[in-house]
């Protein structure tokens, strides 16, 4: 493997739709509170909106809602604003952090009445601790067994009743029962450009920065259909506009900072175009399987499923076939690269200089 790739930070791409440390928000919240100020997702949103209006005029608790889609999209935000919207205190946690039933067990217990418990990353919830959640959302029951062996037995602790929000990027591997109890699910797509534009302009506005619509749309339509990804750009060309300007953000001075950032034109950066790159040069532009092209790139192969795919799929540069990933003559095009004539043979997988090409 070339040593370059060795060196290249992926875990901090400034791409990355995957939150990293510097996201912490040092300044005022970007996150929106209310249903209104939530930008885009209009169907998730007006289907929220009955759901949530129908339930506090029966005086009851909103129905468990599982949210899905790719990292960055607003399911955190989303859960916030519903108990925000249902008037009730949200509890947070995720799949990786409870580890025993106990842990669980605990937080169930500690819920008012109408709460939300938010879990995020639910799919990576231990197996025997999922079990927990079966009566807790269906019956508001909590079963423990106490004793061991044949002197065991189960007592049933009523619990308030609660909604149950769960984030993941991945419902296929939620297990079927327990996605089976969620009453409402929601999917979460990419935002368009213009969406995005409105998210950086709201952004600018709460951090004071000046900005021009058309910067405010070059940063959208470079930020892969993700919130997070726009947030992180404004802030970053934020810093080019004040040293290399005059702090105003307008489409030159986004453009170029870009440039210097290494994002191309449709957000792509140096991570995605290896990827398509290798798919292309080492096996003739697929199809190769996701984990022979996580291996070549030095990746995880669910890091490849989660972050990068879902945008390269969205703009055709990418397609899933049964027998693995395949670069489209898109891609191709992208890259300056020849498309290749239908029934030309693979190049060889050991083509030199794969890594040499399209280095800034
Ligand atoms: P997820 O939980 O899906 O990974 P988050 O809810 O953490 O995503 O959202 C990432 C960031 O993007 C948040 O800090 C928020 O400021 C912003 N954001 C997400 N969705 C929206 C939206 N619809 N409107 C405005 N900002 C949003």
């Amino acid at each position: 493997m070339p040593n370059e790739l060795e060196e290249f930070d992926f875990e901090n791409r400034i791409v990355s739709s995957e939150e990293l440390p510097t996201d912490t928000e040092t300044g005022p919240s970007l996150r929106p509170h209310t249903l209104k100020e939530y930008i885009g997702q209009e169907k998730a949103k007006s289907n929220l909106r009955v759901y949530i209006e129908s339930a506090k005029m029966r005086g009851d608790s909103l129905d468990h809602v599982l949210l899905y889609g790719p990292p960055g999209l607003g399911k955190t935000t989303l859960s916030a604003i519903i108990a925000n919207e249902m008037g009730v205190n949200i509890r947070t946690t995720s799949g990786p952090a409870i580890e025993k039933q106990g842990d669980l067990a605990a937080i169930l217990t500690n819920l008012s009445p109408g709460d939300v418990l938010f879990i995020d990353e639910i799919h990576r919830l231990p197996r025997q601790v999922e079990e927990i959640l079966y009566p807790a959302m269906e019956d508001y029951a909590l079963d423990i067994i106490i004793g061991k062996g044949p002197s065991a037995r189960s007592i049933r602790l009523p619990l308030p009743k609660f909604t149950l929000i769960g984030a993941t990027t991945r419902a296929g591997q939620l297990s079927t029962p327990l996605r089976d109890r969620f009453g409402v699910m929601l999917k979460l797509e990419l935002y368009t450009p213009r969406e995005l534009s409105d998210i950086v302009m709201r952004s600018a506005s709460i951090l004071a920065l000046p900005i021009t619509e058309a910067g405010a749309l070059e940063i959208a339509s470079r930020a892969r259909g993700t919130p997070r990804v726009a947030n992180r750009l404004l802030k970053r060309i934020r810093d080019f506009a004040l040293i290399q300007g005059d702090g105003r953000i307008d489409a030159d001075i986004a453009a170029d900072a870009l440039r210097q950032l290494e994002i191309d034109a449709l957000g792509l950066d140096n991570t995605d175009r290896r990827m398509l790159e290798a798919i292309i040069r080492y096996y003739g532009g697929g199809p190769v399987g996701l984990e022979t092209l996580a291996a070549t790139i030095g990746e995880e192969a669910v890091t490849i499923e989660d972050v990068y795919e879902p945008y390269l799929l969205q703009i055709g540069f990418l397609s899933r076939t049964p027998r693995g990933r395949c670069a489209t003559a898109q891609a191709y095009h992208h890259l300056g690269l020849p498309y290749p004539a239908p029934g030309t043979p693979m190049t060889g997988a050991h083509q030199p200089g794969l890594f040499d090409t399209n280095e800034p």
